[in-house]
């Protein structure tokens, strides 16, 4: 069976020209590389690490896989600041029912590193039931993002001082805080629409002059304004609706923290709460928000962290 083991890759080759980006990306330009550990750890808890990322760029993730022998376990790690949920894989159904011993668990653990997150040796802390067990170092590695120019009518850059701004990014933060326990989505990620790469993630932006706060969450795909635009994998809807900012939006939750955005669409065709298929349609292309021309966005998160959605569609497509 194929599965998503984003520890296959580490690393890709970065495209120098963002205006060269295209979507049918050579493969064979993707680096790909994992580190194996085996490392056993005396403590009342019982844990092997037995894969992990030694290193990753800004805007990937690092990935960890242990195994415990503990009968309770609830597995989480201290990264960056932030104390992140593992969850447990799924117990093969063929397992030996005569055997006594406690089979070893085996946890998995996705931690975001967003375009600003610090570079260097970095300290994942495991905890078991909130108690640290053991902790291990990975590298983050400087991802040169661009810095681009953005122009905005002045109607749209009139969107950017709303005094209701802060109702949507409450709506929103909450919406990216969801911890669904059952893992929804399988397999590849897929593209939501076929288009141009316009912006990409991490993108640092000037308007008039004035370097932005901030970064670009998300990458931006040109297309003609109505194109359908699919669910990136299987989920539920956890938002949709208008946004000043984000124009009219879904949010889709996989499940285990991992989360897909849509922005600025000409119309949203399901509901908070719709159980979606991968590439089933959720709306369409659109320039709402702040936006000039039609475009989708497209954000994924991890934990509520936003990583690079081409990292991650580089990766899916490979399998
Ligand atoms: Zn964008």
């Amino acid at each position: 069976m194929v599965e998503w083991d984003l520890a296959k890759v580490q690393t890709r080759v970065r495209f120098p020209s963002p205006a060269k980006f295209y979507f049918n990306l050579n493969i064979s330009l993707i680096a790909f590389f994992s580190t194996l550990l085996f490392i056993s750890f005396s403590h009342t808890t019982d844990l092997k690490i037995v894969q992990i990322s030694t290193s990753a760029r800004q805007g990937e993730l690092i990935y960890l896989k242990s195994e415990v022998t503990s009968p309770q376990t609830n597995l989480s790690v201290n990264f960056l600041g932030k104390e992140l949920p593992c969850y447990q894989i799924a117990i093969k159904e063929n397992k030996n029912e005569t055997s006594q011993e406690s089979e070893p668990t085996v946890w998995e653990c996705f931690m975001a590193i967003p375009a600003d997150s610090p570079i260097g040796k970095q300290t994942i802390e495991l905890l078991d039931q909130g108690k640290a067990v053991t902790s291990v170092n990975s590298e983050i590695i400087p991802t040169a993002f661009p810095t681009e120019p953005i122009a905005l009518s002045e109607e749209k850059k009139s969107l950017l001082s709303r005094e209701d701004r802060p109702q949507d990014l409450k709506k929103i933060k909450q919406a990216l805080k969801i911890e669904s326990k059952t893992k929804k989505w399988e397999k590849e990620l897929l593209q939501p629409i076929q288009g141009k790469i316009e912006s990409l993630y991490g993108e640092k932006r000037i308007l008039d002059g004035e370097l932005k706060k901030g970064y670009h969450r998300g990458l931006d795909l040109g297309a003609p304004e109505g194109a359908p635009i699919k669910a990136a994998n299987h989920g539920e809807v956890i938002l949709a609706g208008k946004f000043i900012e984000e124009g009219n939006m879904v949010m889709i939750d996989h499940g285990q923290g991992f989360i897909t955005a849509y922005l600025h669409c000409s119309k949203t065709l399901v509901r908070k709460g719709k159980k979606v298929k991968k590439g089933e349609v959720i709306g369409e292309v659109g320039s709402t928000g702040v936006v000039n021309t039609p475009h989708l966005h497209f954000g994924t998160y991890i934990h509520g962290s936003p990583i690079d959605p081409l990292y991650l569609l580089n990766k899916f497509s490979y399998e």
